[in-house]
Parts: C-alpha cells; sequence; structure tokens
C-alpha cells in the first residue's frame, strides 16, 4: 500500500523507529485558503510596470517565500540589484495594496474537513505560513473559529528566513513541542514541501493548484493528495497507518 511504503520510507531515511503524530504543521495559502490566483495577480500588476519580466505560472513556484525574499530574488536576477529590506516593504505594500482590491477569497474547499478530521484525531493544528498578508491572516479566526490558537501560529512576523529554509516547520515543532517525528506537515507548494522536509517531519502535499503533481514529488513529498476534499477523506485513515508504527 502507497501510504505504508511512504511510512516506511521515511522512517528508513530518517532513521527513527516510529511517527507519533501530535501536531499539524499547516501551510496556509493554497492549503487553507484558494488564494494563489489573487496572489499572483498582485504581484504580476505590481513587478510589470517596475520593469520585471516575468508570467504569471512562475510565482506557483515562489510560493512560500516571504514577499521580501521573492522581490530580492527578481530584482537580484533580472537588474543585477540588491534591494533593501525598506525598498522590499514598500514595494510589498503595493502588492498588498493590489491583493486586497482583488475579488474575496474563499477558503479552500475540503479545508474545514480536513481540519476538523485532524482535531478529532487529538492532533493539534499550528499554523505555519511565511505570509505578512494582514487580509487573511485576520480572517483565520473567522473562518476556522477555535482551531489556530494564537501560541500556535508562525507567520512571516516571526520568521527570518522563510521557505524553503526549515526555519519555520523547526519553529511549529517548537511552538508545538514536538520532535520532527511527533508531527506531520501539510503543504501544497513545491518550496513549503522541501521546507517540511528540510525538517525532516513527514511532509504530506495536497494538489490544489495548476503545477503537475511530478513536481511536489520531485521536491520530497513522502506523499502526494490530488485535492483538498480527496485529502480530508483520507486524514483518519492517513493516522492510523502513522499511529501503527510505534
Ligand atoms: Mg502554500
Amino acid at each position: 500500500m502507497l501510504v505504508n511504503k511512504a511510512i516506511k520510507n521515511y522512517l528508513d531515511k530518517h532513521q527513527v523507529p516510529c511517527i507519533t503524530p501530535k501536531a499539524a504543521l499547516i501551510d496556509m495559502d493554497g492549503v487553507l485558503y484558494d488564494s494563489m490566483k489573487n496572489h499572483v495577480e498582485a504581484w504580476y500588476r505590481t513587478l510589470i510596470p517596475m520593469g520585471i519580466k516575468c508570467s504569471k505560472d512562475e510565482f506557483y513556484l515562489y510560493e512560500g517565500r516571504t514577499g521580501n525574499s521573492t522581490i530580492k530574488y527578481l530584482f537580484d536576477k533580472q537588474f543585477n540589484r540588491q534591494l533593501t529590506d525598506e525598498e522590499c516593504t514598500e514595494i510589498y505594500a503595493i502588492k498588498e495594496k493590489y491583493f486586497n482590491e482583488l475579488p474575496e477569497i474563499a477558503p479552500m474547499p475540503g479545508a474545514d474537513r480536513m481540519l476538523q478530521r485532524i482535531i478529532a484525531n487529538g492532533i493539534r493544528p499550528v499554523l505555519v505560513t511565511g505570509s505578512g498578508q494582514g487580509s487573511l491572516l485576520d480572517r483565520l479566526d473567522h473562518d476556522y473559529p477555535d482551531v489556530f490558537a494564537p501560541a500556535y501560529k508562525v507567520t512571516a512576523y516571526d520568521v527570518k528566513v522563510g521557505k524553503p529554509s526549515p526555519e519555520p516547520y523547526l519553529m511549529g515543532l517548537s511552538k508545538a513541542r514536538v520532535n520532527a517525528n511527533e508531527a506531520i506537515v501539510i503543504e501544497n507548494a513545491p518550496l513549503g514541501v522541501v521546507a517540511g522536509v528540510a525538517a525532516q517531519v513527514f511532509t504530506v502535499a495536497v494538489n490544489t493548484g495548476p503545477i503537475p503533481a511530478q513536481a511536489l514529488t520531485e521536491a520530497g513529498a513522502d506523499l502526494v493528495y490530488p485535492s483538498m476534499p480527496e485529502f480530508a477523506d483520507q486524514v483518519d485513515s492517513l493516522i492510523e497507518s502513522l499511529r501503527n508504527t510505534r
């Protein structure tokens, strides 16, 4: 069975005897919110007038980086210019303005059910996002009430480096006070998967966007699910399989 094989591969690779999931480290954009289209559009509207040549699709591959890191990367690549943090903050404010002008973002279909299954299995949900998008962070408690306690949120305000560094997920482990083999990561983006794997956590990718599933496998995902509703259907059996490794 695919799940059992993925678990065995993880245990062999990390030389740990078992996975005992106590916390789920959960990404926000593309996992809890169907927000990537708006992010892409806002980036595009911000950067094209500044002379940055970019395609809309490439922003799906940058997903997970902090805003400043994306801006620095693109200006360095295109103009060989190293922007200061202040310059990045100004540009990010323009992106945030465009983002807020776009049609309201809906919660990801199936995400609520996924979270309820996580909680019903006695697993602590921890938010781990590189996002500093105030409009979405503020909506979390409204759209997902009583899911993410304040002490269990990692956002752009906490992280210095951002994904694909393991830093945000290591912070998530630390906030949940668990070891790597006592958690799972739930991601949708290749760079986020790289971050979860680098933190040595069993990393589940849910493919909610336009990228091929292969990009998530190649990033190192332990398991890839084709959509959020399908993952929500499988949460109970996945957790049971993980707990059976004890
Ligand atoms: Mg994401």
